[in-house]
Formats: structure tokens, sequence, C-alpha cells
């Protein structure tokens, strides 16, 4: 048996669904796009030539064309959207958010992980996508043999193509990856009230983040979003200000190695979540923490 594992970047994420497929059992091939990543562990990296940018079923189509059955990659939408179109080109079964299977059992996460399903996929081609931040990574030795090819792909498969990349300005700090993030929530208040938070994130080289509460307002834009609907993040430290804990929104956040919330309610759910938490009005305290970092820094 053998597990191919599609490689968007050669990223953390693809490391845990390298991870996932060891652990599953079998020697292990990969796909990825366009140019070889630095994998490890792998007997064959295909590497398919398609021209033009991501291309959902173009794409979905080459992972077809190597007769694999046993697919995975990484939870993320573009994961989940090649391997649904590749279980349907090839006939087969999958599971999305899966955080451990074995043979035709997984466990997989429902509800942005408030909820685990047992399940049965009944199929002779098994497609899974693996939750993010859900298994740990497990380096293995040896480098790939590297396969160029170039798929035979069908009409219509590159209707839906990125033509185009519009980057939005992040100072450099991508809101998946930061190691900090600090967040904004309703208590916020406004567009406006994010001075100060994007003032502390500059100053910890962090990432701005924000709740639904705020993208529904119009005051950041929906990329900002942490949560079941929004960027899912594992950052070493989370700053909340502001946000109450909604389920769905620390769907997206549950990764994170601390959690401090700054909140006026103490009967705020996050609290029940928070590694540490300040009572307080976050228009005081955001503030007096920056200053406070300044003068620590500054050795007065
Ligand atoms: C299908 C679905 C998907 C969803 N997906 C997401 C998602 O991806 N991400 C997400 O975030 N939400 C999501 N939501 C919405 C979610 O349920 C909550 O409504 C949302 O997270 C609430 O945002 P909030 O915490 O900013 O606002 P609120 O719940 O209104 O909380 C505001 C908090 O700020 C505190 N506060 C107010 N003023 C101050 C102040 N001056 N100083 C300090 N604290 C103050 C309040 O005590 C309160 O705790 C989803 C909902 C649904 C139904």
């Amino acid at each position: 048996m053998s597990v191919l594992v599609f490689i968007e970047d050669g990223d953390e994420l693809a490391q845990q669904a390298l991870s996932f497929a060891r652990a599953y059992g079998g020697e292990i091939d990969a796909i990825a796009f366009g140019s070889a990543p630095e994998v490890s562990g792998v007997r064959t990296l295909h590497v398919a030539q398609i021209e033009g940018g991501y291309a959902p079923q173009a794409w979905a189509r080459a992972i077809a064309s190597l007769s694999p059955t046993t697919v995975v990659a990484a939870g993320t939408d573009r994961g989940n959207e090649v391997l649904a179109h590749a279980a349907v080109m090839t006939g087969g079964v999958f599971a999305a958010n899966v955080i451990r299977a074995s043979g035709d059992e997984v466990t997989r996460q429902r509800w942005g992980g408030s909820l685990l399903e047992e399940a049965r996929l009944h199929g002779d081609v098994r497609l899974m996508t693996v939750a993010p931040h859900a298994v740990a990574i497990e380096t293995a030795d040896g480098q790939p043999s590297v396969e160029t090819f170039t798929p035979a792909l069908e009409s219509g498969d590159l209707v839906a193509q990125v033509v185009d990349r519009v980057q939005e300005s992040t100072g450099g700090i991508s809101l998946a990856d930061a190691p900090v993030v600090v967040s904004g929530g309703r208590g916020v208040g406004s567009a406006e009230g994010f001075a100060p938070i994007e003032e502390l994130a500059e100053l910890l080289g962090a990432a701005v983040g924000c709740s639904r509460a705020v993208t529904m307002a119009g005051w950041r834009p929906h990329t900002d979003q942490v949560g079941q609907t929004g960027t899912k993040i594992a950052p070493d430290i989370y700053i909340a200000c502001g946000i109450s804990g909604a389920t769905q929104h620390m769907a997206g956040c549950k990764g994170a190695k601390k959690v401090l919330a700054i909140n006026d309610d103490p009967e705020a759910a996050i609290l029940a979540n928070a590694d540490y938490a300040v009572i307080g009005d976050l228009a005081e305290i955001v503030p007096a923490i920056t200053a406070e970092i300044r003068r620590a820094r500054s050795g007065r």
C-alpha cells in the first residue's frame, strides 16, 4: 500500500500531513505543483507541470492520473477543494479534517472542532485532509526521487484558475504563521479603535486578527478574521482584546500555545480558555501594555 500526499508548499501543515500519512502506514509518495518543495521521508515526489496558477480541477486531475488508493492533504482551503474534486474523479470517498485514521476508520473534527465524529470510509479510494495543528510533526529521513510530469487535462479543467494575486499589506507577517497575534473583537468599538492594537502588534512583531463581529461591522477585512469561518492560527501567544470567546472564534485559535484575554467582563467565556487574563477596559489596558514594553526595552 502507498499513500500519496498532496504538498501545497513545504510548510508546517504539509509536514503535519506527511506525519499523518506515515502514522497511517505504507510507502509515502507525494505530489506537488510547479516546483519541487523540500521534503524528506518520501519515496517518489511527483511534480506536475500545469500552465498558469492554482486550478483546483486540473490539480485534482493530476492527482487522479497517478491512480492512488489513499490520498492525504493538509486541511487547508486548497487541500479540501482539490481532494473534493479528486474524490469525484477517482470515485473515492473523502473525509475532511481528520485527526486519526486506521484502515477505513477515521476520527474527524466537525463544527470547527467542537465535535469529534467517528466515521468509516466505504470505498476503494480513500481521501483525507488533516485538521490543521491536530497532528504532531514526526520527521523522517531520505530524499525522494523526483519525477516531473505533465498531466493530460480534460476540457473544462482550467475554467477555474487563479490568474492574478493581489497581496494585502500586512506588514509582511501572515496571520496563519505569526508567532504572536493581537486580535480585537466587538469590544474595540470601531475601526479607529484598532489603532492601539496595531501599535502593540507592531511592537511585538505580531499580526493583527479580529473576530467575526468585527468583519461583519466592516471594521477589518475578512482576511483578518480568526475562527471557524476565518483563519486557523497557532501562535506562541494569542492576545484577545474585547472578544467574548464564542466557540466559532475559539475554533480558530485553539492551536495557540498561550492565550491572554483582555476583557471587561469577568464572566466572559474566553476566560475559561485563557492562560492569563486582564479584566478591564481594553482602551486603557492595551496602551498601558505598549507603554510598559517600550519602557522595559528602553531600560528605564
Ligand atoms: C456559522 C458561524 C460561523 C462563525 N464563524 C466565526 C469565526 O470564524 N470567527 C468569529 O470570531 N466568530 C464567528 N462566528 C460568530 C461568533 O458566534 C460570535 O458572534 C463572534 O465571535 C462574537 O465576536 P466578539 O467576541 O468580537 O463579540 P461579542 O460576543 O459581542 O463580545 C465582545 C466582548 O468584548 C467585551 N468588551 C466590550 N467592551 C470592552 C472594553 N471596552 N474592554 C474590554 N472588553 C470589552 C465584552 O465583555 C465581550 O466579552 C460565527 C458564527 C456562526 C453562526
